[in-house]
């Protein structure tokens, strides 16, 4: 199965099973929900037909390790990809391998926590950074900082982001 969408259209929803490799494809900037943040699905008592139903509604390509959700799904013409591995790493090599053309770059695009749109941090909001307990503030202004409008989290580049290019590198 051949995914042919440009790579900044990808649009994904991913089973319970995907909580990590849900934050990692928000990281290289792909909109992503997780079943498990789906509101419905609580309330709803066959979660199976409510990913698919919310798949088919919002044009999302599903990610799963569930054989008979894809069964279903395909069955509502919702795209899916069956996935095999668990480890986060192989998981994203697999969907190289389905071409799915995944951007390896780590961009500041999307939230990692609640896939909303981040936005640069602009100059006078230096009083709001500090607020954070977890932003180092002597690197304010030495680093980019990037905030998401929804939830509030604040993101930089630092460490974290170059050991996530290397771990990345070694999938290209
Ligand atoms: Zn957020």
């Amino acid at each position: 199965m051949t995914i042919t969408e440009k790579k900044e259209e990808l649009r994904f929803v991913t089973d319970r099973m995907f909580g990590k490799l849900s934050t990692w494809l928000r990281v290289l900037g792909h909109d992503t929900v997780y079943a498990a943040d789906l509101k419905a699905i609580e309330e709803d008592e066959d979660e199976d037909k409510a990913i698919a139903a919310f798949a088919k509604e919002e044009a999302r390509i599903l990610l799963t390790r569930d054989k008979e959700l894809v069964t279903l799904a395909r069955k509502k013409g919702v795209q899916c990809l069956y996935i095999e591995t668990e480890d986060v790493m192989a998981q994203l090599k697999e969907l190289l391998r389905y071409n799915v053309a995944i951007n390896l770059e780590p961009v500041p695009l999307r939230c990692s926590v609640c896939n909303a749109r981040i936005r640069a941090v602009e100059e006078g909001e230096e009083a709001m950074l500090k607020e954070k307990s977890y932003v180092p503030t002597s690197m304010v202004w030495t680093w980019n900082f990037w905030i998401c409008e929804r939830c509030g989290k604040v993101y930089w580049e630092g460490s974290h982001w170059r050991n996530m290019r290397e771990m990345l590198k070694q999938l290209q």
